[in-house]
């Protein structure tokens, strides 16, 4: 059985609910606290967590009345007590902590740490069953078919929170898997859609960070500059949904306005649109199976006028196409990608590599963990971190000489 409901089982929510947010200071964190705050007679909120930010977690903490806030970092555990002194919330720190936050009684939680130490934290909440709205894509991406699995066999719900595994979970519903022809995620084309390969090779960490349509957290946005991120997507979307890489398209749509589709047997395709804000796929997962009013703009098509696509190009843009060769090849390699990209993504913000050189240590990264014949099926937490921290050291040695390299 799936973890993730493709069939829309109308209930009347009405009981209050308890929620808990990994990544509370976070970029998906804020917009999910924005939500919670907008009825805040309907949720009760368990656990806050973050990595760093005391500061932020705990003001999050307090305004929300939560029973418990961990920090990531044990060496702020005194700073997080004296920030919460005076009231009578608990907490902790380090991983323990951020995996007691998910473990703790709360029917709702959303998995929005970044990166892969988000896997056990969602591992924790997807272990007692919980309704688990995931936005960090690294758990899918890191520990695939296992992750679908623990959670199917505990339980569980996955609520997509992705904007594009949100739209084809909306989609899905219309058919069942039978029917289902493929999937169409689409991709904004990020800041560099237009641009040629010589200047993408050149571009510069601010030029990355300006993303044409959505406002997210700086990895993210990188990732959406060199299309990694819809790569993480495509393989992210397998895993989800049980699909075949075959049956999973990406197609440039700069306006955002279409956020995914689903093909059926009889040709008609059905697609969820929105305007580009994470507040409305995060508000479906909050009011799953419900409905719940979201606070994001209303779409105004005629405003928009013209809704444009293109073929995405995977030349350009290898990281891409190099996602699709990690999903063939299976037995790991999409840890890999994940972690050599985020090795990658570090030393771009570093100023020690060329954004171009990004994709070049994820292939050669990827390249070297296959001859190795380092590939096996991954099946616990720990086989997906242990692949992950030996494929960043691996990229760690390749970085010298992929900086050195021009393309
Ligand atoms: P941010 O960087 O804005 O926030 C990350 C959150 O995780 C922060 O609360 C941060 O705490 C916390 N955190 C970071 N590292 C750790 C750690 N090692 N242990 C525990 N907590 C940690 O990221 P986003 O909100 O942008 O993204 C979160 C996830 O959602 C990512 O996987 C991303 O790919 C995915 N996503 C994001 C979207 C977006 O629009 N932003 C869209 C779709 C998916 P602190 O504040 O203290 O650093």
């Amino acid at each position: 059985m799936s973890a993730v409901p493709l069939r829309n089982n109308k209930s009347v929510a009405s009981a209050v609910r308890s929620v808990t947010v990994l990544g509370a200071t976070g970029s998906i964190g804020d917009s999910t606290m924005d939500l919670l705050r907008a009825s805040r007679d309907r949720y009760q909120v368990e656990a806050l967590t973050a990595n760093t930010n005391v500061q932020g977690l705990a003001k999050l903490a307090k305004e929300f009345g939560a029973r418990f806030a961990a920090v990531a970092d044990p060496s702020r555990l005194n700073e997080l007590k004296d920030a919460l002194a005076g009231t009578r919330i608990e907490c902790g720190a380090g991983e323990s902590a951020i995996i007691e936050a998910a473990a703790r009684p709360a029917d709702w939680v959303m998995a929005a740490v970044s990166g892969a130490a988000g896997l056990k934290p969602a591992l924790a909440a997807v272990d007692r069953g919980a309704s688990v709205a995931l936005a960090n894509k690294e758990c899918l991406v890191c520990a695939g078919d296992f992750f679908m699995q623990r959670a199917a066999k505990a339980g569980a719900c996955i609520l997509p929170a992705d904007s594009e595994h949100n739209a084809l979970f909306q989609a899905l519903g219309s058919g069942n898997r039978e029917e289902l022809v493929r999937v169409i995620i689409t991709a904004s084309g990020g800041p560099f859609r237009t641009w040629a390969s010589a200047d993408i090779e050149q571009a510069t960490l601010a030029q990355a960070l300006k993303h044409p349509n959505w406002s997210m957290g700086q990895k993210i946005t990188i990732d959406s500059a060199s299309m990694m991120n819809k790569g993480l997507e495509v393989i992210e979307a397998s895993y989800l949904f049980a699909l075949a890489p075959e049956e999973i398209d990406v197609l440039v749509h700069p306006q955002s306005i279409i956020h995914g589709m689903v093909e059926f047997s009889d040709r008609s395709v059905v697609a969820q649109l929105g305007s580009p804000d994470m507040r409305t796929p995060i508000a479906h997962c909050l009011g799953w199976p419900d409905r719940i009013v979201g606070p994001a703009a209303k779409l105004d098509l005629a405003k928009i006028g013209q809704l444009t696509f293109e073929a995405p190009d995977f030349e350009r843009f290898p990281g891409l196409r190099l996602a699709y060769d990690a999903l063939r090849t299976g037995r790991g390699a999409t840890t890999v990608y994940n972690a050599a990209n985020e090795v990658a993504v570090a030393a771009f913000i570093a100023g020690k590599i060329r954004f171009g050189a990004i994709a070049r240590l994820v292939e050669a990264t990827m390249d070297a963990w296959i001859r190795s014949g380092n590939l096996a099926p991954l099946t616990s937490a720990d086989d997906a971190i242990s692949v992950d921290h030996n494929a960043r050291n691996k990229a760690v040695t390749l970085l010298p000489q992929i900086a050195l390299k021009a393309s």
